[in-house]
């Protein structure tokens, strides 16, 4: 029997992990009024996944059906996205790098923040620039947490 697998999902791109990870609304295409969405087909996002710790960048592609409001995490009250952002940096790059966490409601930015620095890995993350983008900065200072 299927799992119950609600709202529009990407899989983790760790093999020996493979969860599915629940993509935020904000980024998913055809959604308007988000500054960094999934507007094309093609485009990318990093997301980390909340089970491996591994964040890799995933490209966008045509929702496949529309779940009802009620089967969408991000609708119903369970998930909200989770971001950290900072500046690339690389060649003087100035462009800002979002790390999408889907986020249990009540999550605070500090433990996004604690969960960052100690299971986060990056494995294929970059800036809207195309930049590679190796680690977090090193300073607590150089990014922003939002949830
Ligand atoms: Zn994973
Ligand atoms: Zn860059």
């Amino acid at each position: 029997m299927e799992a119950h697998r609600p709202g529009r999902l990407v899989q983790c791109k760790n093999a020996e992990c493979r969860q599915y990870i629940s993509i935020p609304r904000s980024i998913l295409p055809g959604i308007p009024g988000s500054q960094d969405s999934w507007r094309e087909a093609g485009e990318t996002a990093n997301l980390v996944c909340h089970e491996c710790g591994q964040v890799f960048d995933y490209t966008g592609s045509p929702p496949r059906g529309d779940p009802s409001p009620k089967d969408d995490p991000y609708l119903s009250g369970v998930l909200r996205d989770g971001r950290l952002e900072f500046e690339c940096g690389q060649d003087s790059c100035r462009a800002r790098v979002v790390i999408h966490r889907p986020t249990q409601i009540g999550t605070s930015e500090q433990a996004i923040g604690d969960e960052a620095r100690s299971r986060w890995r990056f494995v294929t993350v970059r800036c809207p620039q195309g930049h590679v983008v190796p680690c977090l900065p090193d300073s607590v200072d150089d990014y922003e947490i939002s949830a």
